[in-house]
């Protein structure tokens, strides 16, 4: 059975759009990782795979791939909507 999708963002409560996993790449995993440090509610970290959904990016980090999909860009990091 499939996980349902859900955000990492501490009171994040999106189910709905896009989500992206945290880049393998480990220089962009880090930034991600100490950004997210601040504002993922622990008890999801346990939980839920690590996903960002699309309201913590700007518009202008969201791609279509090929074949239709959201992708990020290269440069994108998780900086929007972000709450403590
Ligand atoms: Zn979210």
């Amino acid at each position: 059975m499939r996980r349902k999708k859900s955000c990492w963002v501490k009171d994040c409560a999106n189910k709905q759009g896009s989500f992206f996993e945290i880049p393998c790449d480990p220089k962009r995993r880090q930034i991600w990782l100490d950004i997210l440090a601040r504002f993922v509610d622990p008890s999801k970290m346990y939980l839920v795979q690590p996903l960002v959904c699309e309201n913590h990016f700007r518009n202008e980090d969201i791609l279509k791939s090929r074949s239709g999909k959201n992708v990020l860009s290269r440069t994108a990091v998780p900086h929007l909507y972000l709450v403590i």
